[in-house]
């Protein structure tokens, strides 16, 4: 069935924001596409596989009215990443959100990482904030204003055994978070971060029920945080006075303290 043309709702289309958010087949991210939606945010959204809950994502966002575009790209790959920014301008004109959100996680000892290992953990969780922002960047110059939102973790700034490469390369998404923020400020162009804690998502599916109950009772707050309780604080950065930038806000329920 065809919806009836509404020329106002067309209107309104095209002038909704758009936010770009990765790995939103789950977890963190399929959350942020979701209260971005409800926001009132148009959504481009990514994930590496995952076709199937990709689109599930998008429909759940649909039926909040956002117009959403999807594709699954691996965004530790620069080309990749071109072609995703290689959308049409009616589509990236709108941009005035991205979210580097998606990333890995690897335990075990840095002695039995393998160099590809380390190269594949730097270019997903740091290396992907610079091939995106530096796409975004020049929409939103065009466009007089944006924001970048990264994800990154209280790990990025304490540093975990077993994690040595994801917490350099959170610790790395920090400084550039801080460096970007001072460079575009003048260009009204927001930058900020994120670092969650333990937050409950596949990630940490891991876990057994005992090493959970541990984790938790380490926690001040006495649980591992919601997916939705991040991208609640997306939306708030994203609605934030411009003044607010070149912070990397900690959502730990008191742990990271
Ligand atoms: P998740 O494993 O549930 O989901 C990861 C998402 O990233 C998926 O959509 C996946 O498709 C996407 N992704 C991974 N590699 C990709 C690639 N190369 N190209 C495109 N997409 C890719 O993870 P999550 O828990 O939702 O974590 C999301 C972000 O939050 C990550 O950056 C993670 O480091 C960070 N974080 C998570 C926690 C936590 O406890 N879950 C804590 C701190 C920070």
């Amino acid at each position: 069935m065809t919806e009836p043309y509404s020329p106002i709702e067309e209107a309104t289309r095209k002038t909704r924001p758009l936010a770009l958010v990765t790995g939103a087949s789950r977890g963190i991210g399929r959350a942020i596409a979701v209260a971005l939606a409800e926001a009132g945010y148009d959504l481009f959204l990514i994930a590496r596989k995952e076709a199937e809950k990709l689109k599930d994502t998008a429909e759940r966002c649909r039926s909040l009215g956002a117009v959403v575009e999807l594709r699954c790209a691996d965004i530790s790959c620069s080309k990749a990443c071109e072609d995703i920014f290689a959308a049409p301008d009616d589509l990236l004109g709108r941009l005035k959100l991205l979210v580097a959100n998606a990333g890995i996680s690897k335990l075990g000892l840095l002695q039995d990482m393998t160099p590809d290992d380390w190269d594949a953990m730097l270019r997903t969780d740091l290396s992907s904030c610079f091939y995106l922002s530096r796409l975004a960047i020049p929409r939103m110059l065009h466009a007089g204003g944006g924001k970048l939102i990264f994800i990154s973790s209280v790990w990025g700034s304490r540093g975990a055994s077993c994690e040595v490469a994801y917490s350099a390369a959170k610790g790395g998404v920090n400084a550039f978070t801080k460096a970007l923020a001072k460079e575009l400020a003048p260009s009204n162009i927001q930058v900020n971060a994120i670092a969650p804690g333990a937050i409950d998502t596949d990630m940490n599916a891991w876990l057994t029920e005992e090493e959970r109950a541990v984790l938790e009772e380490e926690i001040p707050a006495g649980r591992m945080g919601l997916p939705e309780e991040v991208a609640a604080l997306v939306c708030q950065i994203a609605a934030a006075p411009a003044y607010l930038t070149g912070n990397i806000l900690t959502l730990s329920g008191g742990w990271e303290i």
